[in-house]
């Protein structure tokens, strides 16, 4: 078993239900146990402003998939949400990524782990440190260090 994290993003069709859906979709995964689920966090869009704000979250998972399987199925849960792909940063109904495959380092075409922006995007970083304080970036550090970088990004945690 390998333990993942997987980012979860929406910021289009009421996001929190799109969220909320998504965790219990992750846990029907195949060969795969939703062992935690962060709370929602409230983002201002990055990268493209004008559009509405997002709500983020964070799921755990033990996995026997391996991390392109593990890719395949949360691209397949993004179009049982209607996700289209329009340009970079658009709004979006779902976005999971895979943030972390246990300690692996990948590199390859449409596969990099860790993935290449977590480790300085707040509304990444803080609700993968609720779920895992001490967790260290493979390759980078820390968690909690780069968070405490990211203190000028709006992030807010919801009920
Ligand atoms: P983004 O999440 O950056 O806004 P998309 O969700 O549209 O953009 O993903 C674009 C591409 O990123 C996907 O086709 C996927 O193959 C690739 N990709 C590379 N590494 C990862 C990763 N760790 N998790 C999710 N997608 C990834
Ligand atoms: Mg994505």
């Amino acid at each position: 078993m390998t333990l993942a994290y997987v980012g979860i993003g929406s910021n289009l069709e009421d996001p929190r239900a799109h969220i909320l859906r998504a965790f219990d979709e992750l846990a029907r995964l195949p060969e795969t146990t939703l062992t935690a689920r962060s709370s929602l966090y409230r983002t201002a869009p990055v990268g493209h402003a004008a559009q509405p704000h997002f709500i983020n979250a964070v799921a755990a998972l033990d996995t026997r998939l391996s991390a392109q399987a593990l890719l395949a199925e949360l691209q397949g849960v993004e179009a049982s949400h209607g996700r289209q792909r329009s340009f970079p940063n658009a709004p979006r109904t779902l976005d999971l990524d895979v943030l972390l495959y246990g300690a692996a380092q990948i590199d390859q075409p449409g596969l990099t782990v860790p993935h290449p922006r977590m480790h300085e995007r707040a509304f990444v970083l803080a609700p993968l440190v609720e779920l895992a304080p001490k967790l260290e970036i493979p390759g980078i550090g820390p968690a909690s260090a780069r968070l405490a970088q990211c203190a000028a990004q709006d992030v807010e945690r919801i009920a």
